[in-house]
């Protein structure tokens, strides 16, 4: 059986430290907002060059309260993309605001920059670009077209943990950059938890606010906000993971390597930009045959999701916005074509060679 993603093997290499810290923490008695909080959110902050980090819940709440931070709500849109996770668009409907989808570039599946202008409207007040997959939108483009329109950018780097264009790293170019911890994400926790990061302390402060119900403490509050807290065990253990990310990174890109080393030309692979640097959150392939491929892996006992078999302007739940099929042709051809294979900086060579094979047989 070879998995999606094995996290017993990444946490049994760590687990001496993982107890201990457990420990630790469970000896100190401080467990929401405390000292391995503060301290991961500033490693964070550095890692990306910039001041600030606020460690909330979850991405979902990174997204949508740094989207309320930035005064965007009822009456606003935000443009991203129709080929994403739903909680990207959850997170804008949270404030009030519209989401406006915009089709994709059909080599990354990334929002497509040239096609956002024509969708900008006098209510438009920013651009969500997702890094899906693990690569890094279409950036130094998108925050052009943003300034030129005086739009706010709020980056979903759910998935990009790690990934950057020409050295800048994805959830510096905006005005937010939100991260997941979720455990299979490429750095995950041993449960939920998320981040915001970014440069204007203003905006951060606002993003603190809201995580605790309005208040910066002692009881006064604000305005009404939220619990969205990221715990101490959650940052103890990701404090941990924090020092191996980039030889986790690593590891997924020499995975990746691998597979479009042995997967036959016929599959369309993955692809990496120029300048662009990829984490592969997932290895995914496109194909007509796509589900006749995930059978035959399916009988080999080898995993395989699809990474999205519906867009987001054809889910049931957004009937409202009023989007039809055929609105976003390339979105809807990956949506039958996409195909996520195993990757994690654990999965062995033999077993991709296995994967690869099987593929082959089929196409
Ligand atoms: C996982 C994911 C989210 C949500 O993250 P949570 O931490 O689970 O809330 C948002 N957007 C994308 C693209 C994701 O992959």
């Amino acid at each position: 059986m070879i998995p999606m993603i094995d996290l017993k093997k990444q946490l049994q290499d760590i687990k001496d430290e993982a107890f201990n810290v457990l420990r630790d923490i469970v000896g100190s008695g401080q467990f929401i907002l405390g000292q391995k909080v503060s301290e991961f959110e500033k490693k964070v902050a550095s890692y990306h060059g910039l001041r600030e980090a606020i460690g909330v819940a979850s991405c979902t709440d990174a997204l949508h309260l740094s989207i309320d931070a930035l005064d965007i709500g009822e009456g606003d849109e935000v443009i991203t993309s129709p080929f994403t996770f739903f909680a990207t668009v959850e997170a804008i409907l949270y404030t009030g605001a519209l989401p406006v989808f915009v089709d994709v570039e059909p080599d990354t599946l990334n929002i497509d920059a040239n096609l956002i202008e024509e969708n900008i409207t006098k209510k438009t007040k920013a651009i969500l670009p997702v890094h899906l997959f693990g690569h890094p939108a279409d950036m130094w483009n998108i925050v052009d077209i943003a300034k030129k329109h005086k739009l706010k950018v709020i980056e979903d780097c759910a998935q990009s943990f790690g990934a950057g264009i020409n050295g800048k790293k994805t959830g510096s170019f905006g005005d937010a950059g939100c991260f997941s911890f979720y455990p299979s994400k490429n750095l995950g926790g041993c449960g939920d938890g998320g981040m915001v990061v970014l440069d204007n302390s203003k905006v951060a402060g606002r993003i603190k606010e809201l995580r605790n119900h309005g208040s910066r403490g002692s009881y006064r509050h604000k305005r009404v906000g939220f619990n969205s807290r990221l715990d101490e065990i959650q940052a103890g253990i990701l404090l941990i993971k924090f020092l191996h990310i980039d030889e986790y990174n690593k590891k997924r890109r020499h995975n990746a390597e691998i597979y479009n080393r042995l997967l036959p030309d016929i599959i369309k692979h993955p692809v990496e930009k120029e300048g662009s640097y990829h984490v592969f959150h997932q290895y995914t392939i496109m194909s007509p045959k796509r589900n006749k491929l995930q059978q035959k892996l399916k009988e080999n006992g080898i995993a395989s999701v699809i990474y999205y078999p519906v867009p987001l302007h054809l889910q049931k739940a957004l009937k409202f916005l009023g989007y039809q099929k055929g609105d976003f042709p390339i979105a809807e051809k990956a949506a039958r074509q996409v195909l996520s294979l195993p990757m994690y900086p654990e999965l062995e060579e033999s077993s991709i060679t296995k994967i690869a094979e099987i593929i082959r047989n089929v196409v």
